[in-house]
């Protein structure tokens, strides 16, 4: 069946899939008065991902970075009708969307279609495996909240497991290695909180295991974060040095298995890695549902990484739909900041176009994004950041960076709610430690 929307039928219905950084910036702006709007995602909140990585060991506890997305749509002057489900599929021929509800607890209805002036697609992207057996299976991924939820019970188990009465050497070696694939800023930022726990909490819990958990980077590049100027990437690598992380360049992993991982080392020789908990972080791939609509739209788009849009966000060989964010491939990084830069610019778009409808003079620009720099936390209190000054760019790296890293999130969420939520894990981690439960 048809759902009918109980909207104001004069005005334009947009509907938005997603609730990530795109979708968010994008409802935030959007004026209500102007078009019927729908959000479409099968989770009903904003997730703060820059600090994910802190909940992998509790440094942050996992509410204070989710926003339902009800508390940011309630100052709107008109509702927005929100739909927690997945997107199926996109028919650009009838300007409708499937939904289907992917809950663990449905109703009746579960599943519909519902119809579209206006499309925006913020679906973000799928992480990136490679087809590689066991990877979904064995490894744990750094994207979602429940990723975080898993890492963090995993890296408990693996530990109480190795503290098992008559547990053998090996199996306290493997079950306390801990592997990170990717040297990206998420692996990298997630090795450096690993240690932080390490160093903070099971130092003084677990004394008789500590010194022998480790920690393994693998990534298949000749070093670390890319992205980062090269000066940072040493500076990184000297102090995941001091910290005892041990970083394997030029090293690919070819195989995962339940327990252990065989790379390709720098000499070309397969070397198997032994393993407690894997964390793969190799970067983006679309998602089923972008590769479904890219494949609709075969003849414009061409790119196998990534939505192909204009300079207008539009979808390049369709109609009224619009695109933003990680499940774009564009000349910009799959970046938050991007993402909100893109969402923001497309409420402007639309803000527009409602102007232009009611006869004002009104242009629309291309949309062009201004860098604010990168930011990356490396463990030990210490951060790194590109910024940008003056037409050039400042790379620092130290304790003032982390402060620094630590104002410029707080002052980048959403809410005052969250940013209390968060100083306030902050201080409690300070205060109390880390907590050591497994949940
Ligand atoms: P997302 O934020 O991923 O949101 C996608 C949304 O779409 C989600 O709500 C999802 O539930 C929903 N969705 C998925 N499938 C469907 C469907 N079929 N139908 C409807 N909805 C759907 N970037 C930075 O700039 N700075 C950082 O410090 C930083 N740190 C990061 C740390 C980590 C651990 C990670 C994983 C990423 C980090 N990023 C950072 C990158 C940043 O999170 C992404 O670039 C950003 O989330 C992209 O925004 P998005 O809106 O495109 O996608
Ligand atoms: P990424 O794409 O940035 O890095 C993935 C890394 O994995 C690459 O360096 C790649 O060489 C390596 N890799 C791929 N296959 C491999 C294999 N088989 N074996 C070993 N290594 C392999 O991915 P990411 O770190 O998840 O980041 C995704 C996006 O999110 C990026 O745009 C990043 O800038 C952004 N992000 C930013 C921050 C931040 O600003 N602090 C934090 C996290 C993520």
């Amino acid at each position: 069946p048809m759902e009918q929307l109980p909207f104001d039928p004069k005005k334009r219905t947009v509907v938005i899939l997603g609730t990530g950084w795109g979708a968010i910036s994008f409802l935030r702006k959007i004026n209500t008065d102007d078009y019927n709007v729908v959000a479409v995602s099968p989770r009903n909140y904003f997730l703060f991902t820059p600090l994910l990585p802190s909940c992998t060991v509790g440094t942050i506890e996992l509410r204070s970075i989710m926003e339902p997305v009800r508390f940011i749509t309630r100052h709107k002057s008109r509702n927005v009708k929100f739909y927690e489900s997945e997107c199926t599929d996109i028919d650009p021929e009838s300007k409708t969307i499937s939904i289907t509800d992917v809950s663990d607890v449905k109703g009746a209805v579960t599943n519909t279609t519902i119809p579209y002036d206006y499309l925006v697609v913020a679906i973000g992207a799928d992480n990136q495996t490679f087809g590689m057996a066991g990877v979904r299976e064995f490894a744990c991924f750094l994207k979602e909240i429940w990723d975080a939820q898993k890492i963090r019970t995993r890296l408990m188990d693996c530990i109480e497991s190795a503290g098992f009465a008559s547990q053998t050497p090996e199996e306290v070696d493997r079950l306390l290695h801990m592997v990170v694939v990717g040297g990206g800023p998420t692996g990298v930022e997630y090795a450096a909180e690993l240690h932080d726990f390490l160093k903070d909490d099971l130092e003084l819990w677990y004394p008789e295991l500590a010194d022998k958990l480790k920690i393994t980077l693998v990534e298949a590049l000749p070093n670390v974060l890319p992205m980062f100027s090269s000066q940072l990437i040493q500076y990184t690598e000297r102090t995941f040095k001091q910290n005892k992380i041990e970083v394997l360049t030029k090293t690919m992993v070819k195989e995962v298995a339940d327990k252990e991982i065989k790379v390709l080392d720098a000499d070309k020789n397969i070397v198997s890695i032994p393993y407690g908990l894997l964390v793969w972080a190799t970067g983006n791939c679309p998602r089923p549902l972008a590769r479904k609509m890219m494949a609709r739209l075969k003849h414009t788009q061409t790119s196998p990484r990534g939505i192909l849009v204009d300079n207008y966000m539009r979808v390049a060989g369709a109609n009224d739909i619009y695109a933003i964010g990680d499940c774009t491939f564009t000349k910009y990084a799959p970046t938050a900041q991007v993402a909100s830069q893109q969402g923001n610019y497309l409420a402007s778009v639309f803000d527009n176009l409602a102007r232009i409808e009611e006869g004002q003079d009104k242009k629309i620009t291309p949309f062009e994004y201004s860098h604010q720099g990168s930011l990356a936390y490396i463990g030990s209190d210490k951060a790194i950041a590109d910024l940008p000054f003056l037409n050039g760019n400042v790379s620092v790296g130290g304790v003032a960076t982390f402060v620094f890293w630590r104002s410029a999130y707080i002052s980048t969420q959403f809410s005052f709610r969250n940013k209390f939520l968060v100083m306030g894990d902050w201080l409690k981690s300070t205060v109390f430690g880390r907590d050591v439960s497994r949940e």
